[in-house]
């Protein structure tokens, strides 16, 4: 698999950006490390809905085909470096998805690192016993799921002949195995065009497209593909959106203190621009306070 064949030209995705938004302005972008998002419901999701016009998330607008091509460009020079982020057979890819379940990343690392080591498919995982598995959850911190673990396994050797299934369907009848870790899957490992939904994702989605999604949003069918008309077709060009979406909103559109003047995408956004935003011309930035905490000084 080729993870980094492709590399969008900046003069391509900058013409694109000045058919669009006119000026031919692009953001300057830098890297910093933060803490990942939380939830939607908190103190940044009010200060969305306080300073942004609420747009229906029933009634979404049209993609806008300039996110994406921005993303990649950002990630190839901001993103993160993962184990799982290397090409990974399918086995690993979905095992790894289960470990960063509500786990940080830097904890799964090891853990993960050895798991690759010693095991090369579930029937490796179901040869070494079940106090293997307890194990390794445990040093994540994450016992309880050590049975849900053990019993993937067993379903993908008795149901799938050790071989990590393709389809939604599938995946999702997987022990442990919801919309996210199938989507991710289906993306990461597979390549199809998806865009992995969570509460981070739709947040990023909503500030820059100026709709309150509820959190349930992410799992409407309707919501989804609209999100998936935002991912680029190619496969490896796919893989590095996902992976900028991930990043950006754990170091840079984080819940409470969006970075703006350091995000990719900041030119078009709606919460950034709306009038007494921090993109906003001629701003006294009148409700700056509850913007200004954690602006870099970029100009
Ligand atoms: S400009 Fe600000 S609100 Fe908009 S996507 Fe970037 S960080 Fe988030």
């Amino acid at each position: 698999m080729a993870f980094h064949g492709i590399r969008l030209r900046a003069t391509g995705s900058q013409a694109l950006l000045a058919r669009r938004f006119g000026d031919g302005h692009f953001p300057m972008y830098s890297g910093f490390a933060s803490s990942r998002g939380a939830l939607m419901e908190d103190a940044g999701s009010r200060t969305d809905r306080r300073n942004m016009s609420q747009g229906d998330w029933r009634n979404l607008p049209d993609p806008d085909p300039t996110i994406a091509p921005r993303l990649i460009e950002w990630f190839d020079n901001n993103g993160r470096s993962f184990p799982w982020r290397r090409p990974i057979s399918a086995y690993h890819l979905l095992s790894v998805e289960l470990m960063l379940q509500r786990t940080h990343a830097d904890q799964v690392r090891p853990v993960f690192e050895g798991f690759c080591e010693k095991f090369a498919s579930p029937r490796d995982v179901l040869s070494a016993g079940r106090g293997v598995v307890d194990a390794m959850f445990r040093r994540l911190g994450l016992l309880w799921r050590a049975e849900m673990f053990w019993k993937l396994q067993i379903a993908l050797v008795q149901d799938h002949a050790g071989e990590i299934p393709r389809s939604d369907r599938e995946l999702r009848s997987l022990p442990g195995v919801g919309d996210y870790v199938a989507t991710a899957v289906r993306v990461f490992a597979f390549g199809e065009r998806l865009t992995v939904l969570d509460s981070n994702v739709l947040r990023i989605l909503g500030r820059y497209f100026g709709i309150t999604f509820p959190d349930h949003a992410r799992r409407s069918r309707r919501v989804r593909s609209w999100a998936d008309r935002l991912a680029p077709e190619d496969p490896d060009a796919c893989r590095r959106y996902n992976w900028a979406l991930i990043d950006l909103g754990a170091l840079i559109c984080t819940p409470r203190t969006p970075r703006h003047f350091s995000c990719p995408i900041r030119v078009g956004c709606r919460l950034a621009s709306e009038p007494g935003g921090p993109l906003s011309n001629g701003t006294s930035w009148g409700q700056g306070a509850a913007y200004g905490k954690g602006f870099s000084e970029e100009s």
